[in-house]
């Protein structure tokens, strides 16, 4: 891996976080790679009555980040099409920008909040950018780094362009393609013995 590329980088975290377990979050929280609200939690699930005639309605809870690694995984499945990875940075810009009003929001007293109001200085927060959206972009416009595992069907991304041909996530999956490969050959070759 080309060390001195940061962009590289986003993208094992981006890989990283399409593949993230509900037990690594809290590892994976301190890359700062998106906003930090997408760790917080929505409620669990619970019902709702729409109206006094319908029965009521079961909204399941859900957590942030894994509505933002769903997004991920669609992009992964459509091979990162321009549109939709400009669609998706812009929706975590929008969900950073949000998270931040919140925060200075509840930071600030009730006076200040009213003058900040009166002299139209409470939004916009300043704009952020995160490393997501830069893997994003990145992949955006190098469609060919974006692959599934051709042994345990993980999506990936080629990090190192020789690899480009071997189509395996890891070592242990490389590992386990050549024994299938020396496998194929032993059969169709009557194990050396011909
Ligand atoms: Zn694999």
């Amino acid at each position: 891996m080309d060390k001195a590329d940061p962009f590289l980088g986003y993208v094992s975290d981006l890989v990283d976080f399409v593949n993230l377990k509900p037990e690594d979050v809290e590892e994976f929280s301190r890359r700062n790679f998106l906003p930090k609200a997408v760790w917080g939690t929505r409620p669990a699930s619970h019902t709702i009555v729409l109206s006094p005639n319908a029965p009521p309605k079961q909204i399941p809870g859900y957590q942030l980040w894994q509505t933002h690694q769903k997004k991920v995984q669609d992009l992964w499945k459509e091979g990162f099409p321009f549109e939709r990875c400009l669609e998706l940075v812009v929706q975590i810009d929008r969900f950073s920008q949000q998270a931040q009003a919140w925060e200075q929001v509840l930071q600030m007293s009730g006076e200040e909040l009213q003058k900040r109001i009166d002299e139209r200085t409470l939004f916009p927060p300043k704009p952020e950018t995160w490393p997501i959206q830069k893997a994003i972009w990145f992949l955006s416009v190098n469609r060919w780094r974006v692959q599934f595992c051709k042994i345990c069907s993980q999506p990936f991304a080629i990090i190192a362009p020789h690899t480009r041909k071997q189509g395996c996530c890891s070592i242990p999956c490389r590992n386990e393609a050549d024994t299938r490969r020396k496998h194929r050959w032993g059969k169709k070759n009557n194990w050396g013995r011909n």
